[in-house]
């Protein structure tokens, strides 16, 4: 079936965070998430999300360079062409560098109206396998080692599988050692978000530590764009390295693959630039009998949705960033909202598409800017 999209609406939505959350570079309260909404000519509609953050410190891009990028220049490219397939979609912004979580918010919601119209489930286009996927929680720095305790508590005894607490200089083996001592047996890694650097002697004498606490992994110890000093600090540590914010292609993962800089890929359909990509990767990484995980941006429902349909793909063999929506928000804009039972979310094989229908009432409520873009005009307006 051929599409040729009529409109695509952006909607700059705003929701409050239950908790604060702290990375080894900021800490935020709330997210800033632009939702897409694109019709094609006879009335059929998919959603995306932007999951950028608003500030530029987990990559280059923020809410407001993909706002930008997503108005002048992919929409504009994509709007009256027609496609059969969300990779022809995505091969008219071709010629744009970068920007991969604009380009991943557009080609999510092609991939949604392709599925949905075709009366498919996304898992099953993508090729999933899984009933379930494993969750796991993704835990922020808390500003006492008590604090952290509590946290991982709850979170252990709603069932989750997998412990991820984010680390920073000063804030990691102390931490590290007490959640350790209380659960010898829990699934747990570390996420350094690129906080150390092997010039640091201290900082690669805390590495080296973290081979005595039977991590799961360390998460991008090093640099982004270090694929090079992973590699050497690999060859030292008997914990595995995964490596996150350094791979934003399949090239990507082939190199870091090929220099041994890791032995696991976080698999980020936003940093990759969509589902596509993120299913590249995935494949290179089965056929290297490499393990994978979803990670996460504390998405709405809708990026939560895609992530839960790529996490069914049969190499997705660890838990992933991906909890319940009550984790993060009080109220999710997707129905029904995404829910995990014992650390383990359903994949909605029953229903097409992402599975998970945006609510526009709740959408517009939050929203606090809103774009329309047509094939022959566009118009803008504030909430
Ligand atoms: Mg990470």
């Amino acid at each position: 079936m051929s599409h040729q999209l009529r409109s695509v609406e952006l909607y700059l939505v705003r929701l409050p965070l239950i908790r604060p959350f702290t990375t080894s570079s900021h800490t935020k309260d709330h997210l800033d998430h632009i939702l897409i909404r694109a019709q094609d000519a006879t009335g059929a509609e998919g959603w995306g999300e932007c999951a950028s953050a608003a500030d530029p410190y987990y990559c280059s891009e923020t809410t407001e360079s993909s706002w930008h990028i997503l108005r002048d220049f992919l929409i504009p490219h994509l709007l009256g062409v027609t496609w059969d397939h969300p990779d022809e979609a995505a091969r008219t912004w071709q010629a744009v560098r970068g920007n991969n979580f604009a380009k991943a918010g557009l080609e999510i919601a092609c991939w949604d109206l392709y599925t949905r119209s075709g009366g498919e489930a996304l898992a099953h286009a993508l090729g999933g396998t899984r009933k379930e996927i494993h969750s796991g929680v993704s835990l922020g720095i808390e500003p006492t080692v008590e604090g952290i305790l509590e946290q991982v508590a709850r979170f252990v005894d709603q069932g989750y599988r997998r412990i991820k607490m984010k680390i920073g200089p000063g804030r990691d083996l102390a931490y590290l050692r007490a959640v350790r001592e209380r659960w010898p047996d829990v699934l747990l890694m570390a996420d350094a978000n690129s906080a150390y650097s092997l010039d640091n002697p201290d900082h690669l004498s805390t590495l080296r530590a973290l081979d005595d606490l039977n991590l799961m992994m360390i998460e991008q110890p090093l640099a982004d764009d270090d694929i090079i000093d992973h590699a050497r600090l690999q060859a030292e540590l008997a914990t595995p390295i995964c490596l996150d914010e350094s791979i934003h292609t399949v090239h990507d993962a082939r190199k870091a693959l090929d220099l041994q800089s890791c032995r696991i890929i976080n698999i980020k359909v936003s940093r990759l630039g969509g589902l596509s990509e993120a299913r590249r990767v995935h494949d290179l990484c089965q056929r290297r009998d490499v393990p994978v995980w979803c990670g996460g941006m504390h998405e709405f429902g809708v990026g939560r949705a895609a992530n839960v349909a790529i996490s069914s793909l049969p190499g997705f063999t660890l838990p992933g960033d991906i909890s319940g929506s009550d984790r993060a928000y009080r109220e999710d804009i997707v129905d029904p909202p995404i829910r995990a039972h014992r650390g383990a979310i359903d994949v909605p094989w029953e229903r097409p598409g992402l599975g998970f229908d945006a609510n526009l009432e709740r959408i517009q409520a939050r929203c606090v800017r809103q774009l329309l873009l047509e094939a022959e005009r566009s118009t803008v307006s504030a909430a």
